[in-house]
């Protein structure tokens, strides 16, 4: 079984840090996503990897061996890209099989496994199709077939469904990790998309200004954001992200100032690294609020600035203190701009952040 482990991978050009003291191991079988914004190093870091950039310091190993040194097809890997070269005169099932041709493999086994793969990937009804009589999924597909087709040790995609339209690219989402869960590979994924990274990956790694920010669960991502800017980056709306002072802290409730007013927070558990700790970000996912008809300690205020409705969601902005807090409410419910509305945070469903960007709660 193969993995792919980065070990202190840095990468300079010129004066430029692109990829800064990176270490990732993606184990037998698991989907890894490199996610983070444009400019942070995923495609550098991939193209490490594939062996199409040498790294300046660090080790790159694939099955547990150290590649540095060898040629990109020498790595027995399968690379994916955003633009998806197949060739225009060959057929679907010639640029299927063109990878296993290459390799020498006997004309039934070619067939044998062209046909396996377009089976896979619901491709049989165009083999005998040239590129430019396809649609642009199987297009999508019959690149991921030619990287599958010949059973390299690890796969790696460079923003593989960046061209497809929001259809399509669902329904690619769903069907390219159908298929590597059926491979059980290493296989690296690169993407700006947060919605492709956390229904594809096993894992997510968060990137920013070259380093990786946070490796976990796209599910511990969400819910257990390591810092600032991860909280800041994953979930759609965005999480509020409250700047307020410390009145009170002790180990069950923290009683914060929040542009004037105040709020009445009560604790899962003691808040870890707080040792001289004045001032804190409070984060609150737009989903995580709920209405209440009076003003309480435990609530904090402000007005209908602009409603943007989302379908069975509305998305509400408020504002306060020249602050815009953004709101998830049920669609049915009526808003109306210009109003006063009182709002706390779920029990326990907030994040808490020191000013330097460290997760409070463990
Ligand atoms: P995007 O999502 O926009 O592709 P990315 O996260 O994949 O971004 P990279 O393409 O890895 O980022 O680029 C990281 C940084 O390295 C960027 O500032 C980029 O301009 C720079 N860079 C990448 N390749 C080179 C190169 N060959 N020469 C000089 N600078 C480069």
């Amino acid at each position: 079984m193969s993995t792919i482990e980065l070990e202190q991978i840095t990468k300079r050009f010129g004066t430029l840090t692109a990829v800064d003291g990176v270490d990732l191991h993606v184990g037998a079988g698991e989907v890894m996503c490199l996610l983070g914004p444009s400019g942070c190093g995923k495609t550098t870091t991939l193209r490490i990897v594939a062996g199409l950039e040498s790294p300046t310091e660090g080790s790159v190993m694939i099955g547990g061996r150290r590649v540095n040194e060898l040629s990109p097809s020498a790595r027995d890997i399968a690379m994916v890209f955003q633009f998806y070269a197949l060739y225009p005169s060959l057929t679907v099932r010639d640029n299927l099989a063109f990878p296993l041709r290459a390799e020498r493999l006997a004309a039934s086994d070619v067939n044998a496994r062209v046909n396996q793969v377009a089976d896979t990937l619901d491709l049989r009804s165009v083999l005998d199709r040239l590129p430019g009589h396809i649609a642009e999924g199987e297009k999508q597909r019959v690149a991921v077939g030619r990287a599958i087709v010949r059973d390299p040790s690890c796969f790696l995609f460079d923003e593989p469904l960046s061209r497809l339209d929001v259809e399509l690219r669902q329904q690619m989402r769903g069907k390219i990790k159908e298929v590597l869960n059926d491979l059980s590979k290493a296989t690296v994924i690169v993407t700006h998309d947060q919605l492709e990274a956390l229904t594809m990956a096993d894992r997510i790694a968060v990137m920013r200004d070259g380093r990786i920010e946070q490796i976990a669960t796209p599910h511990e991502i969400f819910a257990r954001p390591a810092n600032l800017f991860v909280a800041g980056f994953i979930g759609t709306p965005q999480m509020n992200l409250l700047e307020a002072d410390i009145i009170e802290l002790d180990d069950e409730k923290a009683r914060l100032s929040i542009d004037d007013q105040e709020l009445l927070l009560s604790l899962p558990e003691p808040l870890i690294n707080t040792p001289q700790l004045e001032k804190l970000t409070l984060g609150i996912r737009p989903r995580a609020f709920e209405l209440v008809s009076e003003p309480s300690p435990t609530t904090l205020s402000a007005d209908v600035d602009l409603i943007e409705p989302m379908g069975s969601e509305t998305l509400v902005h408020l504002v306060e203190g020249g602050r815009d807090i953004r709101v998830v409410v049920d669609g049915d419910m009526a808003v109306n701009a210009g109003t006063r509305l009182a709002f706390r945070p779920r029990l326990h469903q907030y994040h808490l952040f020191s000013n330097d960007g460290r997760r409070l709660l463990s």
